[in-house]
This record gives C-alpha cells, structure tokens and sequence, in this order.
C-alpha cells in the first residue's frame, strides 16, 4: 500500500497553493487527489458524477459519501506513489470507509487558520476554469499576466463557492463535519500535525513534514 498523506484544513485554508508551492519541482513524485478539483472537472465536463455534485458544491454542503468514497477509494488503490489527498476524508463516514477499505493514513497535516482570514482569502481568490491551478489577487499569488493561467493560459475566473454566504455555509459544515474526522482518525492512531497556516514560518513547515 502506497504512504498516504491527508492535507487538512478549513476552506480557504491555503491547502491547495501550499500544496502548489511544495509539488514545484516535484510533480512526478507523488500523486495528488483534490476531491474538489475532481469534482470541479466533472462539473464543467457535465460527465454524470458532475451532474450529480453540482447541486451540493454550489450550494457549500458535501457531496454524498458514497458518491465520494468509490472516486477515491479506486484512486488511492491504484496508484503507485506516495498519495496526497486535499479534501478527503471530509466526513467520519469517509473516514470509516478509507480505513474500512484497508487504508491507514500515514499522518495528517492540518492547515489551521481563523475564520475571518478564511474569509478574507475567499476575496482575494481566483482560479483556472481550465486546469483550476489557484493564485490570488493580492500580491501573495499573483499570475504573471492578469487574468491568464501561468500553467496553461486558462482564463482565471472566481469560484461560485467563494460567495461569502456560500464561505460562511462551507465553514459551518467543515466544523460540523469535518473536524470531527481529526478526533476519528487519532482515535484510530494516526498522526496529526497542525500548522498556523497564517504564519511565514508555516511554508517551511510544510514541506518539512510532506519530505518525511
Ligand atoms: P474544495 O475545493 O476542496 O473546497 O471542494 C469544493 C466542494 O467540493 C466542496 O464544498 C464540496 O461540495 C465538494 N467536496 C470536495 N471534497 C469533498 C468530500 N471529500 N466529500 C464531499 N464533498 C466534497
């Protein structure tokens, strides 16, 4: 069984451009799976799966489990490098699942990051609606030419689910959730490691942790 690493953490956390900084130079070494991503894909692909998940993703609530747990389940399993996955287990029924299947977490990195800054990132956002690679409208992410994708030359776009209602929606079903998957799966003896993603510091941190 391939080392499975969860990323962890709030929408707007900075899970997926810490991720983007770390993989730098590192793309074929492991494999990342963004739930989110996925989903986002089928959606603007209309593919079924996408069908079935808009309703929920645009409204900030969770994509049923079972929906969930068959895309990544079979991913994990078939693949043969160390596995990175942002946005999943997102539920303790995830959670059960994953283990369920036979798929101990080697740790979790928790990204932690109060809710007015979760809310202010939400602002300053913005994607690739071709290959959803994230960069920011402040000076933290910028991409070279404004508005266009620095990977692929998409055009950057704000996500729906970035609305504040939607931001404040998606923060009340991470507590409710989410987080109590943290408590699951150190009960079931794995390793948590939290981050203040807030802090400069935390980049290095980062990467240290992804490395071991
Ligand atoms: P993200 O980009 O990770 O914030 O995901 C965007 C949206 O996709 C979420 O708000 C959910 O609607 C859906 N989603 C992503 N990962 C999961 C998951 N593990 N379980 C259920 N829904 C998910």
């Amino acid at each position: 069984m391939q080392k499975v690493i969860i990323l962890f953490g709030k929408p707007g956390a900075g899970k997926g451009t810490r991720l983007g900084e770390f993989l730098k130079g590192r793309e074929n070494l492991f494999e990342v799976l963004s739930v989110g991503n996925l989903l986002r894909k089928a959606l603007k692909e209309q593919t079924e799966l996408g069908k079935r998940a808009e309703f929920y993703m645009n409204s900030g609530g969770l994509v049923p489990d079972e929906i969930i747990n068959e895309l990544v389940i079979d991913a994990i399993r078939n693949s043969d490098k160390p596995i990175i996955t942002d946005g999943y287990p997102r539920t303790v029924g995830q959670a059960k699942a994953m283990l369920n299947a036979g798929i101990l977490p080697y740790n979790v990195i928790e990204l932690f990051v109060d809710d007015e800054i979760v809310l202010q990132r939400a602002r300053d956002r913005i994607v690739c609606g071709t290959c959803g690679e994230p960069y920011t409208t402040n000076d933290f992410k910028p991409p070279k030419t404004q508005g266009i994708c620095d990977k692929c030359g998409g055009t950057l776009v704000r996500r729906k689910d970035d609305e504040e209602s939607v931001v404040l929606k998606r923060l009340e079903v991470y507590q409710e959730q989410t987080y109590p998957v943290v408590e699951f799966l150190y009960d079931n003896g794995v390793e948590i490691h939290t981050i203040d993603s807030s802090t400069p510091a935390s980049r290095e941190k980062f990467a240290t942790l992804l490395s071991n």
